[in-house]
């Protein structure tokens, strides 16, 4: 029986969606940097942009207080300003579209391919108009977006891309990494994230102006940090921009330098875990996975699946409260960004305006998957779906 008809729930504990993993030596290299002389903007930020800009071959990596910070700064260094249009999808977290409004330009939704959830190159296509500056693409679930096409289209409508690689640290696309690809890239290192450092950020890019001018911004506008001051032993640092304090500190950096040094294990065993999911769901008519292009191998951030609610009697709201009561943290990425009341009002979108981002967020379930679930982890998730899902399926339809 359903527990959440009063019955026995699959699991005793109950299963977060992502989770981060630190280890002793992650602990302890924080707090010998809590012991130093920098708590912030010192040596291990340095260390730690080093080691990513390397991890994933870009030139400069600059290390900002967040991933909603590292969208801002690369929206700043690719100029986007009032009265340009960036393009973007509807499926993302609402950080994506916010970074474009932080600058003053408009963001313009694109709708998704319906079976991968990235942003449609055909539909950017139609949205381009003379006002147009750039393209954000978002690589839902860690799967990159069909880069050739959206950079051929950056290419002829000279527009800067910006990868919102959030999802997709150490995905490739025809064995390119994600991030590479696009003139910038943006990553998070919240906890449920591929690594972490609490709330963090990074902006990559092979770009030396605007890997520069990202330094400032992220130093409230300023030529030089208080470090590098120090060092001249001048007091003088010109502030030529309207900067902000998105600086990522030196004990955060020291956490990610770690993560990062372990990532390339922790992407193998998500993509373990989501190849479990695919070989359960393979034959089920009631779940579907989204579809991997053969030209990507992701990195899997989130499993997402799609109900196939022809199939059921019920709709996801059900399945995932249920889902919940067999203590499978399950959830919902994403609510589409035109969908919140701060964009219906300011803009005045409409249900049905972007129908494959809205047709998928009805059906989307995201299941649990982060490198420390055991196997047994992996089989409660599948016997909970399996139970919930085949409990509502539309048998009575007929009768
Ligand atoms: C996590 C995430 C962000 C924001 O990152 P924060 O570090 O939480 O600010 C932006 N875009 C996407 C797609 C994300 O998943």
């Amino acid at each position: 029986m359903l527990a959440s008809l009063g019955g026995t729930p699959v699991r005793k504990k109950f299963l977060p969606y992502g989770r981060q993993h630190l280890d002793d030596t992650d602990i302890e290299t924080v707090s010998n940097i809590l012991r130093g002389d920098w708590l912030t903007t010192g040596p291990t930020v340095e260390k730690f942009e080093s080691s990513f800009a390397a991890w994933n071959n870009v030139e400069y990596a600059i290390a900002v207080s967040s991933g909603t910070a590292a969208l801002h700064a690369a929206s700043f260094a690719a100029g986007f300003t009032s009265g340009d249009e960036v393009i973007t999808s509807p499926l993302t977290f609402a950080a994506t579209a916010n970074c474009i409004l932080y600058q003053g330009a408009s963001p313009v939704f694109a709708d998704v391919d319906p079976n991968t959830l990235c942003i449609s190159p055909k539909e950017i296509e139609k949205k381009i108009t003379s006002k147009t500056k750039g393209i954000i693409v978002m690589h839902y679930a860690g799967q990159p977006c069909e880069m050739d096409q959206v950079m051929s289209l950056a290419e002829e409508y000279k527009l800067v891309v910006i990868e919102d690689a959030c999802h997709a640290m150490g995905s490739t696309y025809k064995g390119k990494q994600a991030g590479t690809i696009g003139h910038l890239a943006c990553y998070s290192f919240h906890p449920v994230k591929h690594i972490t450092t609490g709330e963090g950020g990074m902006v990559v890019t092979s770009n030396d102006e605007w890997a520069k001018r990202i330094r400032g911004f992220r130093n409230h506008g300023m030529s030089t940090n208080s470090r590098q001051r120090n060092k001249a032993g001048e007091w003088v640092s010109d502030m030529s921009d309207l900067g902000y304090n998105y600086r990522l500190s030196d004990f955060q950096s020291a956490l990610g330098f770690r993560q990062l040094s372990k990532v390339n294990d922790s992407i193998k065993r998500r993509r373990e875990i989501a190849q479990s999911y695919d070989k359960s769901f393979k034959k089920s008519n009631i779940l579907e996975p989204i579809t991997v292009m053969p030209e990507n191998n992701p990195s899997w951030h989130i499993y997402p699946i799609l109900l196939n609610l022809n199939t059921l009697s019920v709709g996801r709201k059900e399945i995932y409260k249920d889902m919940r009561a067999e203590n499978i943290g399950v959830n919902v990425h994403y609510r589409p960004v035109h969908m919140h009341s701060y964009y219906k009002h300011r803009f005045g979108y409409l249900p049905g305006d972007f129908p494959n981002a809205e047709n998928a967020y009805d059906r989307l379930l995201t299941l649990p998957i982060f490198p420390q679930m055991t196997d047994q982890d992996v089989q409660d998730v599948i016997k909970a779906i399996e139970k919930v899902s085949s409990h509502y399926i539309h048998k009575y339809r007929d009768i």
